[in-house]
């Protein structure tokens, strides 16, 4: 826990973001008679106009089942899908179109790699690598596959400040770690991890890499060739677009070795009871029906943010999160979570003996929406002495006003729990 966050001036918001937080509705109702201050935003972003009318023209024009039908409303389905695949490709730098899966989210990318990647190779001598800041969808499917292939699991600590430990990193990246799989920034701590030169060492002793990137995408630009990792994982909820539909990046070459997933419908090149054959990636790992108005919207949400540029984002919200760390450590009766260099995203926190829960509950009073809780990161929240803490978590269309709201709201909560 660390409090030395230096002051910052407050951060003039770009044009181009005042009028893109004109585009989420949801934004302009109010909560309890109060305007929403929403900053919850790690757990799931809202959704621009934009992505709702997407969903909207799809089942008032096009909706159809893909992949199979000859009539017009199918073509016209699938086309519409797969030029989502494709934004996705080109929104992450993807080699190819084929390199995209769709999943569920960030939960089902990791569980397929584990199912279909690392599990036949894994020998009971083997490990893998992962830090001790991951939500539970980066830890839980490795205890699983540990657990039925009698591999280990091996932890890379996390200092005082909320950074990764890089010395017992080298020293637990072995031969035998068959997967290094790290969060790219932590949603509950907000570190932004440098996972370039980490990846590039894991890769030059062989060893598999995926990263996680549910929290990062949303917020700087990422390209799968320059960070040089083999899978990468995010959810569309958490990057403007619906529940239920998510990425898995795979390098080619390795999605080309992988086994099925789930058997079922599209997935298939024939089927016969003397024997199956599978479609290439990524329908292989594609079975039965997706979520097709998701996936079409998943496609806009990246447009939208690609117009408004992912530069243009970083920017503002780097000086945002500073600004809101600032304030926040001034406040004497709150503690932060770490003290990361680069912090994106998130800010947690306690504040005196109040449980995090209150506090969420008396901020949802004044119409401020924050997380509280272990934000699934029970690990990391163990490692720091604490059961929860309370989250506010930020994306473009947050603003100034917004943060000096929270600083006031919980100035007013110090009061009650002194
Ligand atoms: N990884 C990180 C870093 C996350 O923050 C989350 C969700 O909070 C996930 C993975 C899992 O995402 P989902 O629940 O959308 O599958």
């Amino acid at each position: 826990m660390s409090q030395t966050a230096k002051p910052t001036t407050v951060p003039t918001v770009p044009p181009a973001i005042v009028a893109a937080r004109e585009d989420f509705p949801i934004l302009r109702r109010s909560a309890h008679g109060k305007p929403l201050v929403y900053l919850d935003n790690a757990a799931s972003t809202q959704k621009p106009q934009q992505v709702i009318d997407a969903i909207t023209r799809y089942y008032e024009h096009e909706n159809a089942n893909i992949h199979r039908g000859v009539h017009l409303l199918s073509t016209e389905a699938t086309a519409a899908y797969e030029a989502a695949r494709g934004k996705v490709a080109r929104f992450l730098n993807a080699v190819d179109d084929s390199e995209i899966v769709f999943t569920r989210g960030a939960t089902e990318s990791i569980n397929l790699v584990a199912h279909s990647y690392l599990e036949p190779l894994l020998q009971p001598s083997d490990e893998i690598l992962i830090s001790h800041m991951e939500h539970h969808a980066n830890i839980v499917p490795w205890q699983l596959l540990a657990e039925r292939t009698g591999a280990k699991l091996k932890i890379i600590p996390v200092a005082d400040d909320g950074e990764l430990d890089l010395e017992t990193f080298d020293q637990l990246l072995t031969e035998r770690v068959k997967l290094f799989a790290i969060v790219h920034v932590s949603n509950a701590i907000g570190t932004v991890n440098d996972v370039k030169p980490l990846l590039a060492k894991a890769k030059a002793r062989g060893i598999a890499t995926l990263l996680d990137a549910a929290q990062s995408v949303q917020h700087m630009p990422v390209d799968v060739q320059d960070l040089g990792c083999d899978f990468l994982v995010f959810s569309g909820h958490k990057i403007f677009a619906p529940t239920g539909i998510g990425t898995l990046y795979g390098r080619r070459e390795i999605l080309d070795t992988m086994r099925p997933y789930q058997g079922g419908g599209d997935m298939i090149s024939r089927v016969s009871f003397s024997g199956t054959t599978y479609k290439p990636p990524p329908s292989r790992f594609e079975a039965g029906t997706p979520h097709i108005a998701g996936g079409i919207a998943l496609g806009f949400a990246l447009d939208y943010l690609s117009q408004l540029g992912l530069e243009t984002i970083h920017a503002y919200e780097s000086e945002l999160l500073a600004y809101a760390a600032s304030q926040l450590a001034a406040i004497p009766e709150l503690n932060l979570l770490g003290n990361p260099r680069h912090r994106s995203g998130a800010i947690s926190f306690t504040l005196q003996e109040a449980h995090p829960h209150d506090i969420g509950t008396i901020l949802d009073t004044e119409g401020i929406a924050i997380r509280a809780g272990h934000h699934c990161c029970e690990p990391l929240h163990q490692r720091f002495g604490l059961n929860a803490t309370a989250r506010a978590s930020f994306a473009f269309y947050n603003t100034p006003a917004e943060v000096d709201a929270l600083v006031v709201a919980l100035k007013k909560a110090a009061t009650l729990f002194a």
